[in-house]
């Protein structure tokens, strides 16, 4: 009876194993075969430092504090081993200084860190100046 049994087992696993040769391989051979990305790939956040008003809401807002500004140096600073990719910071910028990029950060070691310093470039525009004189 336990014999049967075995060898029922060994039918079913060898089934499998001829199964699995026949079948392509359902994971890609990674990094000799480029990564695969998608629309809605959340790789990394991209940040554009021609739009960002140091406004610190995605500072405050981030949920692993992954984000902070020094708004006297003009710069903006991420950790990438901090950040989850949650897409708030994307979603709160009003100014679309922050969206996300499908393709994933370059692998780093501990040692090197994985944060990145932008000098924010945004020049505030100047107010029209009023015009006297149309005073009627
Ligand atoms: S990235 Fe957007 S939310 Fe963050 S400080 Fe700059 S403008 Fe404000
Ligand atoms: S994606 Fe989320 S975790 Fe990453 S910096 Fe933005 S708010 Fe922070």
């Amino acid at each position: 009876m336990y014999r049967l049994y075995g060898e029922m087992r060994a039918m079913k696993m060898l089934k499998t194993i001829l199964k699995q040769l026949s079948n392509k391989p359902v994971t890609t051979t990674f990094p000799a075969e480029p990564a695969r990305y998608f629309d809605a790939t959340r790789g990394h956040i991209v940040f554009d430092p021609s739009k960002c008003t140091s406004c610190t809401i995605c500072v405050k807002r981030c949920p692993s504090q992954a984000i902070t500004v020094d708004r006297v140096a003009k710069l903006w600073t991420i950790d990438r081993f901090r950040c989850v990719i949650c897409n708030q910071c994307v979603e709160l910028c009003s100014f679309d200084a922050v969206s996300l990029g499908t393709a994933y950060s370059a692998s780093v070691t501990a040692d090197e860190r994985g944060t990145e310093t932008f000098e924010i470039t945004y020049v505030r525009p100047k107010k029209p100046k009023k015009e006297h004189g149309n005073e009627e």
